[in-house]
């Protein structure tokens, strides 16, 4: 087969013209890139979040609106020949204008789904109208008629075998006559009503798209320069990582780092499909290759930190030389749809941390009706303000490594340690105020003893 490669690029990698006209030097810098998945233009998701929310004050909608106009307008400003471009934006921001008013009265999920997915139906009118005027031949594809989804609206499911046949179906034609420019994060699901993958999702849906199209590679562009082996904000004397597995990667993704949405590897794990992560700023410089087999696998490989963190506590004497009890936790877990990221045991009690990702952001929650269903099993507590530590590393089940990452930490209080169920993986549940020094800490014990000052 003939190298397909998909470029994928973030919100701010189309936040303006000049923004938009890197990405199409990086594009035409590859041949082989025939099929391009973009973002919305930064900061619009957010706008239409607002307005999906249901903003009952007029002169507040009406200043979203003027809002996601300008951002539209001035790059379309800025084209030769935008006028056709133009005339689509202003179409979606007319439905825009509508869905608005309709979700002032009453929201729903439906609904949000529908107004946030304006944000890359927009953006890609926009990008592939420059691509165009820089001599390429681009058109626009609404991946909608391929990304086929179940209608859990918000964070909506992708069915991967209706993808993989329509993208057969419908885009490699067409990439093998065009560069296709086409939408992330969202999708359709039987009925035609628009979803999204959950915020952040366009990396996922760049991961499928290339997996439906059985693609020879998959370059990821966003605002940063490739996977570092912490935030640099954090730690300044974070490092790149020019090379990192599979199985790293994805740890890094699940926790927290914001560099990669967290299921965008499972489709390109899949199908052994490298993925580069690069900055669309500076892409002379470099970034991370993210593949099945690297020649280095360190023992301290990267930290990640999640915020908004929240510890659900189960305890009940009940449990004590019982069994069953966890059975039923999760099975309540399980029906109300709540997943779960850490666990730890002790003989009457159990502590968990929630995960969820969802359009609106923000801190998960217990439910009350599924606190109240656990409260007739057991008490149950519920803790704010944690942040989740997680080292990625190798050989973690090795003499002395428990030590050398504990030794390092006397001086935190550490609320709940998972470590020897990944050999990936040892995270660390720490109060927020301690987060970014555990993070430093940390890093500065165990990654930078080799650096040079
Ligand atoms: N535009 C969406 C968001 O901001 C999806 C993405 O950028 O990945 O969440
Ligand atoms: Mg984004």
């Amino acid at each position: 087969m003939s190298a397909l490669n998909v470029a994928k690029f973030g919100g701010t990698s189309v936040a303006n013209f000049e923004a938009m006209s890197r990405c199409a030097a990086i594009i035409e810098a590859n041949p082989d890139t025939r099929l391009v998945v973009s973002s919305a233009c930064s900061g619009v998701t957010n706008l239409l979040v607002e307005l999906a929310n249901g903003v009952a004050d007029q002169e507040r909608r009406a200043e979203l609106l003027q809002k996601l106009a300008n951002i539209h307008d001035t790059i379309l400003s800025q084209l030769n020949d935008g006028a056709e471009a133009a005339s689509e934006v202003y179409s979606i921001l007319d439905t825009i204008t509508s869905l608005a008013e309709a979700a002032s009265i009453q929201a729903s999920t439906k609904l949000t789904d529908h107004l946030v997915a304006c944000g890359e139906l927009m953006s890609t009118h926009i990008l592939a109208q420059l691509m165009r005027e820089r001599g390429m031949d681009a058109v626009r594809f609404d991946i909608r008629d391929v990304m086929r989804t179940d209608s859990n609206f918000g964070r909506a499911e992708p069915e991967l075998t209706s993808i993989a046949e329509l993208a057969q179906q419908k885009l490699v034609p067409l990439c093998q006559q065009h560069v296709v420019v086409t939408q992330g994060f969202i999708g359709s699901d039987e009925e035609g009503n628009t979803t999204t993958l959950g915020r952040g999702g366009s990396d996922y849906s760049a991961a499928l798209i290339a997996e439906g199209v059985k693609a020879t590679g998959l370059e990821i562009w966003t605002d940063v320069p490739g996977i570092y082996t912490t935030d640099p904000r954090i730690a300044p004397k974070a490092t790149p990582i020019p090379e990192i597995s599979f199985s790293e990667a994805s740890e890094m993704a699940n926790f927290g780092a914001k560099i990669l949405h967290p299921s965008t590897l499972l489709p390109a794990l899949r199908h052994d499909i490298p993925v580069f992560v690069g900055s669309s700023k500076d892409p002379q410089n470099g970034g991370t290759w993210v593949r099945r087999e690297v020649e280095s696998s360190p023992a301290f490989r990267a930290l990640a930190l999640r915020n908004n963190q929240t510890m659900i506590t189960l305890r009940s004497a009940k449990m004590f030389q019982a069994y069953g009890f966890l059975a039923k936790v999760f099975e309540i877990l399980a029906k109300h749809k709540i997943s779960v990221d850490l666990i730890t045991t002790s003989e009457i009690s159990v502590s968990l941390t929630l995960d969820k990702t969802d359009t609106s952001g923000g801190a998960p929650e217990l439910p009350l009706a599924v606190r109240e269903e656990l409260e007739e099993l057991c008490t149950v507590e519920v803790e704010h303000n944690l942040c989740l530590v997680a080292l990625i590393g190798n050989r973690m089940e090795n003499k002395g490594y428990a030590k050398e990452v504990f030794s390092t930490l006397g001086d935190f209080n550490l609320r709940m340690i998972c470590y020897g169920a990944s050999d990936h993986n040892l995270c660390i549940l720490v109060d927020a105020e301690d987060a970014n020094n555990v993070i430093q800490t940390l890093h500065r014990e165990l990654f930078e003893q080799n650096i040079q000052a």
